[in-house]
């Protein structure tokens, strides 16, 4: 059975953009992907929003899909354009790109980063026990595993198998979407009707001062409310011909489909992104109506919040734990995606007391406030992780400064392509000292910024004198002229760190603690341990201050006291290990 660190079931935008997150990482990881390959059948997404058109510029990768797309001021809410012109980032706008460019691109980049994508073939089952997971692929074959990430799609085998919960709202409404020849000429655009809303439009077009100009020819793409809801047989040309005629009162001599879909609001999220070592991402954690545009969006930001983690799990440079940070960070987001979807789709109902809801609505959007704080959370720039009080850049994206170095111009953007973590030191140069035991994770640039710091929504905010900047672009911790809580959040985000111990031949190396042989979850059980309650918000640091590190390079453990890194006394790091190690089972180890 081969093995790999890490297998992708769905090999769609989001299991694309978690393998090139891994690779980039130097993960092993492989793809599995159903489909013959990257080819689409059917209309998808239709274009990027600003926040993943950033993080695509974090990986240095944005300017493919600029370069096929179109840039636009298409961020909006139900029937209202937002305009994002005005917001602090460098992609202050949406790009009209179509879901099949969009993988054609993805697929590209994941194939020069080297990930193997085995096309034509899917995942069938899987069984996970402590160490990894075996995973059963069509035709026999089966692979083994560190981990599982579900990636495929709305009707995730991964999330089924895995047993996971899928809570939330059956459909309300049901749309038939199809590409055909017409004989005569439809109405171009979007219309609302009683019927509900429907829409024509061509594959190719031109987006001219914010108005979409279809090119002449070409099939023609169709979009109709259907009369009922919770058809589940495949939609026909007749069921697209009635669907017109009720709507429009004919069919425009529609014949000839190339493809013909169906899809509905449907509004569910997974109860749990992760199961020990199964996890969820992208439409296989949260499906909804696509008004709106965030399914793709919300997969994409998905797959680069796990990435890193996962890779660094993976490398044991983490605790496990720290997986539970993504279930935690995504969670609320796709819990607000779906809050926002649901909205819109109401805001469509072709009634005459909705369309007085959704004046009103139009004409609070255009005030200044509402129409940024909505927007922002449309184009995905407010995201907000939860990481505690503090500075408002505390869990929120990092911008793309222009800083100066002693090496020249830099854009911060520039600093996590290759998907590492910066502590940005905006002080005296040589001021990231305490990050002397993680320097072999954590890039330290001295640089300086004169400019404003602004965040979208928020506005001005006071200049830090430091940030550390995560790998996926957002900020875990902000220094206001001291390093206040910096080891804290290297611990948190980046593992414990690295030592240097002496070994009974008197030589030094250099090795990172870690965690081995925890029973702390029996200990748990029986209430007795006094870790287990941080399991959600690992603090490492509070765990050292009781623990110590026990060394296995040797055939006597050789005892580091850990309290000793922070100032503690040796002794008493010692006496506490001894309690802990015996009432716990529990012991450090250094990872050579
Ligand atoms: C009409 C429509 C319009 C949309 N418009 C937008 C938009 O404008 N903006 C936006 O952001 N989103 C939009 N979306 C949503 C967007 O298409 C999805 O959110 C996005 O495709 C999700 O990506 P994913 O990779 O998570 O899942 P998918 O794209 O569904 O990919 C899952 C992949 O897994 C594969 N797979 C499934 N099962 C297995 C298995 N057992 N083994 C191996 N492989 C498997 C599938 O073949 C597929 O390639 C739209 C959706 C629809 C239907």
């Amino acid at each position: 059975m081969t093995e790999h660190a890490v297998v992708i079931a769905g090999g769609g935008p989001t299991g694309l953009m978690l393998s090139a997150e891994l690779a980039l990482a130097k993960v092993d990881v492989v793809v599995v992907e159903r489909r013959a390959n990257q080819e689409l059948n059917g209309s998808r997404a239709k274009g990027l929003s600003s926040r993943t058109l950033e993080m695509l510029d974090q990986r240095g990768v944005a300017d493919r899909f600029i370069a096929a797309g179109q840039k636009a001021q298409v961020t909006g809410f139900a029937v209202t354009r937002l305009d994002i012109s005005d917001f602090p980032t460098r992609h202050n706008y949406g790009l009209g790109l179509g879901q099949d460019h969009i993988e054609r691109i993805l697929a590209a980049w994941v194939a020069e980063l080297k990930v193997p994508v085995h096309y034509g073939m899917a995942v069938t089952g899987f069984a996970q026990d402590d160490t990894g997971v075996d995973v059963a692929l069509s035709g026999g074959k089966s692979l083994r595993a560190q981990y599982l990430v579900g990636c495929d799609g709305g009707r995730s085998l991964i999330r089924k198998t895995a047993g996971i919960d899928f809570p939330g709202w059956d459909p309300t409404t049901s749309n038939i979407l199809a590409e055909v020849e017409m004989t005569e000429k439809p109405p171009m655009g979007i219309h609302r009707t009683a019927a509900g809303t429907h829409a024509f439009g061509r594959r190719e077009y031109e987006i001219r001062n914010g108005e979409i100009i279809y090119k002449d020819v070409g099939p023609i793409g169709v979009m109709i409310t259907e009369a009922q809801v919770g058809s589940t047989d495949e939609p026909t040309l007749r069921d697209l011909s009635e669907g017109l005629i009720a709507a429009c009162g004919t069919d425009y001599g529609v014949h000839s489909p190339l493809w013909i879909s169906r899809f509905t609001d449907m509004s569910r999220q997974a109860a749990a992104y992760r199961d020990r070592r199964v996890l969820l991402a992208g439409d296989a954690a949260h499906v909804h109506s696509p008004i709106g545009g965030l399914g793709l969006n919300t997969g994409v930001q998905d797959a680069v919040n796990l990435g890193w983690k996962l890779a660094q799990v993976v490398k044991r440079t983490s605790p496990e734990s720290l997986l539970d940070t993504y279930h935690a960070e995504r969670h609320p987001v796709g819990a607000r995606v779906l809050r926002s979807t649901m909205a819109q789709v109401a805001l469509h109902r072709p009634d005459e007391r909705t369309n007085a809801v959704r004046d009103i609505l139009g004409e609070l959007l255009k005030m200044d406030e509402v129409r940024k704080r909505i927007a922002a959370e449309m184009s995905g720039l407010g995201i907000h992780y939860d990481l505690g009080p503090g500075h408002p850049l505390l869990g929120r994206r990092m911008p793309d400064l222009d800083l100066v170095t002693a090496d020249g111009p830099l854009r911060v953007f520039s600093l996590l392509h290759d998907a590492r973590p910066v502590l940005l030191n905006l002080g005296e140069p040589g001021g990231g000292g305490g990050i002397t035991p993680w320097r072999d994770r954590v890039q330290v640039v001295d640089a300086e910024y004169a400019g404003a710091w602004e965040l979208p929504v928020l506005g001005t905010v006071a200049a830090p004198s430091a940030v550390l900047i995560r790998p996926d672009g957002y900020v875990a911790w902000v220094g206001d002229q001291t390093q206040r809580g910096l080891t804290d959040a290297l611990a948190t985000w980046f593992g414990p760190p690295t030592v240097t111990e002496r070994t009974a031949s008197g030589q030094t190396r250099r090795a990172q603690m870690r965690l081995a042989g925890c029973k702390w979850r029996e200990c748990s059980a029986r209430g007795e341990c006094s870790v287990s309650a941080r399991r959600q918000t690992p603090n490492w640091r509070r765990w050292w201050s009781k623990c110590f590190a026990v060394s296995r390079l040797q055939c006597f453990p050789v005892i580091f006291p850990i309290d000793a890194l922070f100032g503690h006394s040796a002794d008493s790091g010692r006496a506490t290990m001894r309690s802990m190690r015996d009432r716990h089972s529990a012991f450090w180890a250094l990872k050579s």
